[in-house]
């Protein structure tokens, strides 16, 4: 594989850093690309490439150059400095100026921005870096000025090859994939990004079935579910290494978290019942929540039918690398529109970012290359690959990977656009009419970007699903949708008055005045509780009687630490420190460690001090560590998991704790122990902790442990007089309790952890905890789930740690019930025989 050298000079003078440094996640965790970081010292901003400005941010504050190789650099002055709206910046290049090495970009008053901007470090980054690798020179803390080399990449040239067939094939293996939704196009993009720093072919294989391994749709292609075994097999100078690293990734690092909260609509069921209006009622299922009224508005996308003409190769060779460039570019555009948004938002901002992979696959490449060498229009050959792959992907049964063949067309339409010079193929948006409910087949996920919700009071498609990219960004622009909707819908006249109820999952015409008056009243009330919510969310969520309920928030990560602050939680009730240890290849130091930790803590302490529970290392099982040992297990989550691992490996356990008992503000840490199941494993943990805190001199320390076990629950009582709290992770025991696994595709519905007998058991854990004077906190899902916040509460669960989106809609749900209320309900629910029951018990 051809490589070619490339250098980025310095474009700012100042102090050199890690993008680590940078205080901003969606930098400092490469979401937005690959680079370094500067601390400005001078104020002028100067090219560091020779290539063309493809980017002039309309707040001024961040350029992007595409180099003649086709990277693009990104530079960005300052953090939040779009905040300032291009106060204090003077850009001198518009976007398509051609620009030399040292041609000056912008310039920005210093002084403004030190007293305006979060901070001054100005990231330098590479957007597309998968086959590139970056390197510098520069030690981090170095002054370095405009004739100093920032970094340098080397570039494979794409498709390029080495002669394989000279290297003997090597196998992986087979490897079980314990991702519990298989090889969807998360774990397939890492899959890709890896195996694209090889040159060896790099296949997959199940089931007889062969996917390569640089190509996203093949891998989706391939199927593979949760606990299929697939087989790794790489041909070519570095295949063993290849190989590895691969079956490294697969075994430990695609697993994800089972907590979609975040990303999951409240689905209210479609009724099976007859309706009672059937013929005004379209029904389908809810995609995002929400009520609107508005009238019909039928999008009909323009119909494309491409001519098969005969062409020269080379040439459209060239129109179709140049259309394949324009797309990255507008695609580029809409992931930083979404990644400068907010940090919550960054990760919708990876929606586009896959759409950048989708160009640079493989499989679709090379079939339109194929064509295009017979002597075929670019045009007629893209729009063959690219609907070949979508409509192979739609026959898929995995309704998760079916859903992607819509951002595959949604790409192939915008590279299409460039090929026939056709902008209609771009939805219109101005067009449509104010308090419109949208109406199409289907959307993609660029259009639903797009969607203004001044004016959409809602839209429903008759294809896709709750899962999909158009349903996620649909709650994230707050906008009401409906997917699978009824065909008949398409029907419906453009003009035609309707409400949509996407709560319900649909669309009623011919309504009523009272109807009507009724879905106004819903949305008024709705936006005004959301809005109380939100202004109440700082406030502490005491119960009508007075008693205080701690609503406090789940979190992983700094990032996570900031967004609870900021969306009012009273502390953190659970911080999974396993996402510290996961993804790396050795165990992080104390410091690494300790930095975390207090920058977490710090995050909490801005106004007033809050408690912060890190929970210790939760892995084992089926969160496998690359440098822990653990045999492979039949049953992982029966096996060597939670505290039990900690235990068999002190010394990492002896760490962490050094690094918790470094925090500075310790009255406020709490530490606790994951799937303690027993008295000798709490006391043998509690030993540790008792040697590190005498060897660092601390006297008190507050413990406590995580109920997820049912023997723990039943054992309350015998636990209590040893720790501080107690935390139910009342995912776990559901999960224990109603013999479901979590994660199981059919079965994990069922696994509700308003269940009578789970219920029972927190009970038990109440009862004990109120004998032995201390406090009891759920976290797990139910804690966010707002039907079991009266339940919970009445059962004496005074902390509860909650996904960061509900803190407001938990502290407004305790403020709207009295303890006796609450006590009233949850003793009528542990009498009730379902969690459906108890559920209508509180819903009415
Ligand atoms: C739980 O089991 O409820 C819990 C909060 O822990 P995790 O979801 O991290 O296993
Ligand atoms: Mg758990």
């Amino acid at each position: 594989m051809e490589k070619l050298d490339f250098n980025v000079k310095t474009p700012i003078q100042g102090v050199f850093l890690d993008l680590a440094e940078v205080p901003d996640p969606v930098f400092s965790q490469k979401m937005v690309g690959d680079g370094y970081a500067i601390d400005p010292t001078s104020n002028k901003l100067l090219s560091p490439v020779k290539g063309k400005v493809i980017q002039v941010h309309k707040s001024r504050h961040a350029v992007t150059i595409e180099t003649e190789v086709g990277e693009q650099i990104l530079m960005h002055v300052g953090i939040d400095t779009v905040n300032l709206k291009g106060n204090g910046f003077k850009s001198f290049v518009k976007e398509g100026d051609s620009v030399d090495i040292g041609t000056p970009l912008l310039e920005f008053d210093l002084d403004y921005l030190a007293l305006h901007a979060k901070s001054l470090i100005t990231p330098i980054l590479l957007l597309n870096t998968e086959g590139v690798s970056l390197n510098t020179t520069i030690t981090p803390g170095s002054v370095i000025s405009h004739s100093d080399t920032l970094f340098s990449f080397q570039i494979e040239k794409l498709l390029s090859h080495e002669n394989q067939e000279d290297y003997e094939e090597i196998k992986s293996t087979p490897i079980i994939i314990d991702n519990h939704t298989g090889l969807h196009a998360r774990p397939s993009a890492k899959i890709v990004a890896l195996t694209k720093k090889y040159k060896s072919s790099v296949k997959l294989t199940k089931d007889g079935k062969t996917a390569n391994a640089k190509s996203l749709v093949a891998i989706m292609g391939l199927e593979v579910a949760y606990q299929d075994k697939i087989t790794v097999v790489a041909q070519g100078s570095d295949a063993k290494h290849a190989v590895e690293a691969i079956s490294h990734l697969l075994k430990h690092e695609i697993k994800e978290a089972h907590d979609k909260e975040e990303t999951t609509p409240k689905v209210v069921p479609t009724p099976k019942v007859k309706l009672k209006d059937p013929e005004n009622i379209y029904s389908g299922v809810t995609a995002s929540n929400g009520q609107g009224i508005g009238t019909i508005f039928q999008l009909n996308k323009k119909e494309i039918t491409i001519q098969k003409v005969e062409s020269n190769p080379a040439t459209e060779k060239e129109i179709f690398f140049d259309a394949i460039k324009k797309a990255k570019q507008e695609i580029a555009k809409l992931e930083m529109q979404f990644a400068n948004q907010n940090a919550l938002n960054s990760s919708k901002a990876k929606i586009f970012h896959a759409h950048i992979e989708i160009l640079e696959d493989p499989t679709i490449i090379e079939a339109t290359l194929a064509c295009l060498e017979e002597g075929t229009n670019a045009a007629y050959c893209w729009n063959k690959a690219f609907n070949q792959v979508a409509n192979d992907l739609k026959a898929l049964k995995n309704e998760l990977l079916a859903g992607r063949a819509n951002d595959i067309q949604d790409v192939g339409r915008r590279v299409l656009k460039f090929l026939i010079h056709d902008d209609d193929l771009d939805i219109n948006f101005d067009m449509i009419p104010e308090n419109t409910i949208l109406i199409a087949e289907n959307l993609t996920p660029s259009e639903t970007a797009k969607l203004d919700k001044n004016k959409i009071k809602g839209f429903a498609t008759t294809t896709g699903g709750s899962t999909s990219h158009v349903a996620i960004l649909a709650r994230s622009l707050g906008i009401p949708a409906i997917v699978g909707i009824n065909d008949d819908v398409m029907q419906l006249a453009t003009g035609t008055p309707a409400i949509i109820d996407a709560d319900h999952g649909q669309i009623r015409i011919n309504y009523t005045d009272k109807d009507k008056n009724q879905v106004q009243q819903n949305i008024t009330d709705a936006a005004v509780k959301r809005k109380k919510d939100e202004e109440m969310a700082h406030m502490p969520a005491t119960t009508s009687d007075g008693v205080k309920i701690e609503v406090a928030a789940n979190i992983a990560n700094l990032t996570d630490a900031k967004n609870a602050e900021e969306n009012g939680c009273d502390g953190v009730g659970l911080l999974r420190s396993e996402f510290l240890f996961t993804e790396r290849k050795q165990a992080p130091t104390i410091s690494e460690q300790t930095e975390m930790y207090q920058s977490i803590a710090d995050a909490l302490h801005r106004t007033t001090g809050k408690p912060l529970v890190i929970r210790t290392l939760d892995v084992g099982g089926d969160k496998p560590l690359t440098y822990l040992p653990i045999d492979e297990e039949e049953n992982p989550f029966l096996g060597e998991r939670g505290i039990r691992v900690s235990l068999a490996n002190p010394d990492i356990f002896r760490d962490q704790l050094k690094a918790i008992l470094s925090v500075k503000q310790l009255d406020d840490i709490h530490i606790m122990f994951p799937m303690v199941s027993a008295l000798d494993e709490l006391l043998e943990a509690k030993e540790i902790v008792a040697e590190v805190q005498a060897e660092m001199g601390i006297e008190k320390v507050s413990i406590g442990i995580m109920i997820e076990v049912p023997s723990a629950a039943l054992m309350a009582e015998t636990l209590a007089p040893h720790v501080d709290f107690f935390s139910v992770g009342a995912n776990d025991l559901t999960q224990y309790v109603t013999a479901i696994d979590r994660g199981h595709t059919k079965l994990a519905k069922k696994a509700d952890g308003l269940n009578p007998g789970v219920l029972k058991l927190i009970e038990m854990t109440c009862q004990a905890a109120t004998k032995n004077n201390i406090w009891v906190g759920v976290c797990g899902g139910i804690a966010s789930d707002i039907p079991a916040v009266p339940i919970l509460i009445g059962l004496g669960v005074t902390e509860l740690s909650v996904s960061i989106p509900m803190i407001a809609q938990v502290k407004a749900t305790v403020r709207s019930y009295s303890l006796d209320e609450c006590k009233t309900l949850a003793h009528k629910a542990l009498t009730l025989s379902s969690a459906t029951e108890v559920r209508k018990l509180v819903q009415g």
